[in-house]
């Protein structure tokens, strides 16, 4: 009865996902009976560090450094590469090319503390939360869109500019791999929309 659907976005290729959430627990407690201490500590640590940075990702050297800094109890090499393993196969991370980024099951899941501790971290356009994104360079604006959500909102567009402050975008655009139909549209009434009212940023 505390069971929840909760609607995500795949960063990757744009697609909508579900996760079933249990109301009754939090996030991290959830865990808590898969990983001991300081693995949560370490998930944690790694959850922050790829928030932190600029493109969505953290390499294993990285996530390897942040296990000497595991406070709950000393954490070897050898064990955190196993940890790391099992984030991978319980699908919290996801692996390629020897990077980690966040799985679509975890910023479902973490979407709470996400949006808590990473205000900025909403997307402009699907008001999901974004991770892997783009991000507008001008420092009074600053808004944030995932890769899909820029291709579509820009496609076709020679000159692209900021869809909040009408700043020139200076990125790359990525390209639209999927069909067009497998989109969720940014004015269909749903989930989306009513988070888009609830947590939104007043724009500048
Ligand atoms: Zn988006
Ligand atoms: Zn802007």
């Amino acid at each position: 009865m505390f069971m929840h659907i909760r609607c995500g976005m795949s960063e990757e290729d744009g697609q909508q996902y579900y996760a079933l959430v249990n109301l009754a627990d939090t996030e991290i407690t959830r865990m808590a009976t898969d990983y001991s201490d300081n693995e949560l500590e370490l998930f944690r640590k790694a959850m922050d560090f790829i928030l932190d940075s600029d493109n969505g990702l953290a390499s294993s050297t990285d996530i390897l450094n942040l296990a000497d800094t595991v406070q709950t109890k000393k954490m070897k090499k050898k064990d955190a590469e196993q940890v790391l393993q099992r984030l991978v196969q319980n699908k919290w991370l996801c692996e390629k090319n020897g990077e980690y980024s966040l799985s679509t099951r975890c910023i479902i899941e973490m979407e709470p503390y996400i949006r808590n501790v990473y205000q900025d971290s909403v997307c402009n356009i699907c008001h999901n939360v974004a991770v892997q994104s783009q991000m507008c360079e001008n420092p009074l604006c600053g808004i944030r869109m995932h890769f899909p959500c820029v291709a579509r909102v820009f496609r076709g567009q020679p000159e692209p500019h900021c869809p909040a402050c009408k700043d020139f975008w200076p990125h790359e655009i990525p390209e639209l791999n999927i069909s067009q139909s497998q989109l969720p549209a940014p004015s269909q009434p749903g989930p989306s929309n009513e988070k888009a009212s609830r947590y939104g940023r007043p724009r500048r």
